[in-house]
């Protein structure tokens, strides 16, 4: 293994560990520059950097430097290199296709060639096109869907399904996969998350069988990767992506992906990734309304083979909005709760059901002290940095996001956002909510930021 490939490795393992907009912050233009028996010296850009790395990553860099080395290396320094003509030429380097690794041009280890076999998730029978409810939201999903599993590689190649969380988006892809097994059963097909596909790639390298790895995503005849927006601001890992892309679709092989936001708005991800995911078919399913709602309720309860009488259908299609996975949790609490106590679902007990949900959602919502340790986690950086009176350029910007949060998800108060971050002024709390609204139009990394920390809010 030379410098190069150790650190590749180590930003890839890192790269699953650390928040996606630091991680291009903090680690895109380094390289290790010296790799001495123990001890290895990565170069960074600046000062600034250089101190990051050694408060907040050294550990990490360290452990994943020792686990790929096995204990060879049990040092890392951190060097400013200036150097801008070396640097110009490592960020290309970074960012265009790879050299070749050292695992294409000898032969791949037998490791590597018993991974080649297509090994896939089984398909979740479950999922299939004749238990999918279609409505408003995801007619034009539905019928891109069936079209694309009766004429694989053809048409809508790529198929790009977007969405909310719960709306069906799973569901939907694996209904092509099951349903092409059903009709053409010795159909090869691979199907994976965007984050399984991250770390598949990043172990490829630690073993050394990149060869392999490439092999095994260029055999299926149907992709199926869920949730590929998990591998935008991961440079390596969309080059990979990119190349396995243009392979099955040259050879007209059928990709279907979902994601939860359109390819343009998937922070960090490359023009040419963009643009290939808007070749085919775009098709976005939306909130099902409160017709489709219902419908969903009684082809599930009908599944389950319960009779739920059609006003309490009705009540909980009216009352749970959100999405069709709590839709289904509010009809198997309402079931369960009736086999407990030996009743039939009428209206009454779905009244009851749906009014212990929202309670308990209004107690089960996130208080300032969590909103405060969310965010700190999310940045990174101790609850008493948060809170405290530093006014480090990297502790101020996360505290200001902490205020505007707590506003706007919260409605807290501006003394008791003040309160809440280290006894602060309200006024100070005020000038930050209104800095950060600025900033949220103006300045990507601030929206990003706020829009990852909103997930973790609500998604836990
Ligand atoms: P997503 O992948 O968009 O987060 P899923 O596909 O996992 O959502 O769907 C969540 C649950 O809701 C699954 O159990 C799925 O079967 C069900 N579901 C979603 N939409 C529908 C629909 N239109 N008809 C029937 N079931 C649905
Ligand atoms: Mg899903």
């Amino acid at each position: 293994m030379n410098r190069e490939q150790l650190w590749q490795a180590t930003l890839g393992e890192l790269e699953l560990s650390v928040p996606k907009v630091h991680f291009t912050t903090w680690f895109r233009n380094t390289f290790i520059v010296d790799w001495n028996e123990d001890t290895v010296v990565v170069a960074v850009p600046n000062n600034f950097t250089k101190a990051w790395l050694e408060n907040k990553y050294h550990k990490s860099i360290l452990r994943i430097l020792q686990s790929i080395t096995e204990n060879k290396v049990s040092r890392a320094e951190y060097k400013v290199e200036t150097n801008s003509k070396k640097y110009d030429r490592l960020s290309e380097r970074l960012s265009a296709p790879a050299s070749p690794p050292d695992a294409e041009v000898h032969p791949a280890p037998a490791l590597a060639r018993s991974g080649a076999a297509v090994a896939s998730h089984p398909l979740n029978p479950r999922y299939i096109f004749a238990n999918y409810v279609v409505g408003k939201g995801n007619e034009l999903a539905y019928a891109a869907s069936v079209r694309v599993a009766k004429e694989p590689g053809t048409k809508y190649n790529p198929l790009f399904l977007y969405g909310g969380v719960g709306l069906g988006k799973t569901h939907l892809m694996l209904a092509v996969g099951n349903e092409l097994l059903r009709t053409s059963s010795s159909l090869k097909i691979l199907y994976i998350t965007g984050e399984q596909f991250t770390s598949d790639y990043v172990s490829s390298l630690q073993t050394g069988t990149v060869e392999a790895f490439k092999q095994k995503y260029r055999t299926p005849d149907l992709l199926l990767v869920d949730d590929i927006q998990f591998i935008g601001g991961k440079e390596q890992t969309q080059e990979q992506f990119f190349h396995v892309f243009n392979a099955l679709r040259d050879s007209h092989k059928q990709i279907v992906l979902t994601s939860d936001r359109p390819p343009k708005a998937i922070p960090a991800l490359e023009e040419r990734l963009i643009s290939r995911f808007e070749w085919g078919m775009i098709a976005d399913i939306s909130s099902p309304d409160l017709e489709t709602r219902t419908a969903i309720l009684a082809s599930k309860s009908k599944e389950r083979g319960a009779a739920l009488d059609e006003d309490a259908l009705r009540f909980l299609a009216t009352h749970i909005q959100s999405n069709v996975r709590e839709l289904e949790g509010a009809l198997n609490k309402l079931l369960a709760h009736c086999e407990l106590h030996g009743i039939e679902p009428t209206l009454a007990v779905a009244r009851e059901v749906v009014s212990s949900i929202t309670l308990s959602q209004r107690r089960g919502g996130v208080s300032t002290r969590e909103l405060v340790k969310i965010v700190a986690e999310y940045f990174d950086i101790s609850l008493d940095d948060l809170t405290g009176q530093s006014r480090r350029k990297e502790l101020v910007v996360p505290r200001q996001i902490t205020m505007f949060l707590m506003r706007e998800e919260l409605d807290a108060s501006y003394p008791t956002i003040g309160n809440e971050l280290g006894g602060r002024d309200h006024t100070t709390a005020m000038h930050a909510y209104a800095k950060i609204k600025r900033d949220f139009d103006s300045d990507e990394r601030v929206r990003q930021d706020i829009g990852s920390i909103r997930q973790r809010l609500y998604n836990g």
